[in-house]
């Protein structure tokens, strides 16, 4: 042993050093939320639950029932039933998630190839029943209409909702290299 570290001993150094750290965060100010009451605004994008995005012009779901969401799905948790209608267009009669199921990967929103489904920043729902977390079409719209409606489920799929059309462009001459 040398005699630094024999004097550290003697003096207990490495007791007085950690006693000051325990002193020093006593004394610094706290970085406890006190969740409910305070509370942190959610990061755009936040992925919370699900809603299916109300078109501004018809009031109806923008869904068209391709089932491209449902197919990715890891969970299996979407279920998409749909009829024909009398022009032989697709009429989405009901779309159903078990958001129980849902590990918020968002694959279903990228999937969408018409932006009609969103995840939103709303995560504090809670419940009783597992049917209180089966969200059928018409509650997929209140959310959109609760927690997406206006600028902020446009901006929403602007800047969230991915691939788009421009990701596919061809790359500028001037652009080198992978
Ligand atoms: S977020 Fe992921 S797990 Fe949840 S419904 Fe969409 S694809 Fe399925
Ligand atoms: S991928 Fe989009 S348009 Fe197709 S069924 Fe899902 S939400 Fe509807």
């Amino acid at each position: 042993m040398s005699v630094v570290e024999l004097v550290k001993k003697v003096l207990f150094m490495e007791v007085l050093q950690g006693l000051a750290l325990t002193f020093r965060h006593m004394v610094s100010p706290s970085v406890t939320r006190q969740y409910p009451l305070e509370k942190r605004e959610p990061f755009p994008g936040s992925r919370g639950l699900h809603a299916l995005v109300r078109d501004a012009e018809t009031g109806k779901e923008r869904c068209v029932g391709c089932g491209l969401c449902a197919a990715m799905c890891p969970s299996q948790c979407i279920h998409i039933y749909t009829s024909e209608g009398d022009d032989h267009k697709k009429i989405v009669d009901r779309y159903e998630i078990e958001v129980l199921r849902c590990v918020y990967c968002a694959l279903c929103v990228e999937a969408c190839p018409y932006a009609a489904l969103t995840l939103t920043d709303h995560f504090e729902y809670c419940g009783y029943t597992r049917d209180e977390f089966y969200y059928t079409k018409e509650r997929l719209l209140e959310n959109w209409d609760k927690y997406m409606a206006g600028e902020k489920g446009m901006n929403y799929i602007k800047n969230f909702w991915r691939p788009r059309s421009s990701d596919f462009a061809a790359p500028s001459p001037e652009r080198k290299g992978p």
